[in-house]
């Protein structure tokens, strides 16, 4: 994926995916892809650098960035998620207890004390699980719109738009949070 224009021989030629295959994953340079084009769509080193310059590299310096921030986001998600987990567990661990020396003690069960005890930690229980439902939500959101296809209206949107414009753009939108 990358920015497109429809003035850009490269983002338009048919050999575009085979460009992309040879320059970024076989490291090819420019000048050997200018001489692997000649014969099937001849475009300038000139050109193909043009291309990956303004068309390939922001893109893909933006998409690590903002797969960066995804992961930093779901990180801290999922350590209160597993704070809060652990929360609980300890909350069920003492509620065992409680509960065992309570069954030993059958004169104690009615104890006020005890009651109170029990019914605080049930509360708390509740109350965990009600943030643990929470922070489940944020997890597995409602179905929304494709952050891909706003993304992809972006950047055509974004076609005879200078790229420092676009990186500005890029950059605010990156803020507040896509
Ligand atoms: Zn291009």
């Amino acid at each position: 994926m990358s920015y497109f224009s429809t003035r850009c021989k490269t983002c338009t030629s048919k050999y575009k995916k085979e460009i992309h295959e040879l320059v970024l994953e076989k490291g090819w340079s420019v000048e050997r892809v200018e001489e692997w084009l000649k014969d099937k769509d001849p475009i300038s080193d000139t050109a193909l650098g043009d291309h990956f310059r303004k068309h390939v590299y922001p893109y893909q310096k933006f998409m690590k960035e903002a797969d960066k921030y995804t992961k930093e986001y779901f990180q801290k998600r999922l350590n209160e998620d597993v704070s809060i987990l652990e929360r609980i567990r300890t909350h069920l661990e003492v509620l065992e207890t409680t509960l065992g020396t309570v069954l030993e003690n059958k004169q104690n069960f009615f104890k006020p004390s005890m009651i109170r005890e029990l019914r605080g930690l049930v509360t708390d229980i509740v109350k965990c699980m009600g943030e643990y439902e929470k922070i489940k939500k944020e997890y597995y959101p409602e179905p929304e719109i494709d952050k891909e296809d706003i993304f992809k209206d972006f950047i055509e949107a974004c076609e005879d738009i200078p790229v420092e414009y676009i990186n500005k753009i890029a950059e605010k939108l990156k803020n507040k949070g896509y």
